[in-house]
């Protein structure tokens, strides 16, 4: 018996599938920032900080979408170009790390958010938890 499971996930149609081990997940937070919302059509991402060598692509080839973050740096969003489910982005900002989207594993419930981000644009319909620490807009 392993206490450091191997997480599998991907996206809705299959097509793209990764794993890590679960110790692989550094912190999660859910980050409310307006491309993340776009991005995914709800109020905020849980996002997985992974770093790269911990994640492995088990099969299919996503799709992925530069962009500027609203903190300035490129994003590179990767999505299933079949489903156009969301998967993981990186970050230039971050370079080394892997943020995996929680609810795409296919079991996320071991997840444990450590705080939230952006709440400077978080939606009145999807209120930050502030239970945890919050940030106005990227942490660090
Ligand atoms: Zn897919
Ligand atoms: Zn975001």
């Amino acid at each position: 018996m392993s206490d450091d499971p191997i997480e599998q996930g991907g996206c809705l149609c299959g097509a793209v599938r990764f794993e890590l081990p679960r110790s692989g997940v550094v912190t999660a937070n859910n980050c409310h920032c307006r491309d993340c919302q776009r991005s995914t059509g709800s109020g905020f991402a849980t996002i997985c900080m992974v770093p790269d060598a911990a994640f492995t692509l088990l099969s299919g080839e996503p799709r992925s979408y530069e962009v500027t973050g609203e903190g300035g740096g490129k994003v590179d969003r990767s999505f299933c170009g079949d489903c156009g489910s969301p998967l993981f982005s990186r970050v230039t900002a971050a370079p080394g790390l892997t943020f995996v989207k929680a609810a795409v594993f296919d079991d996320p419930s071991w997840i444990e958010v450590a705080g939230s981000w952006w709440s400077r644009s978080a939606q009145p319909w999807a209120p930050v938890d502030d239970s945890k620490p919050v940030t106005e807009g990227n942490p660090g």
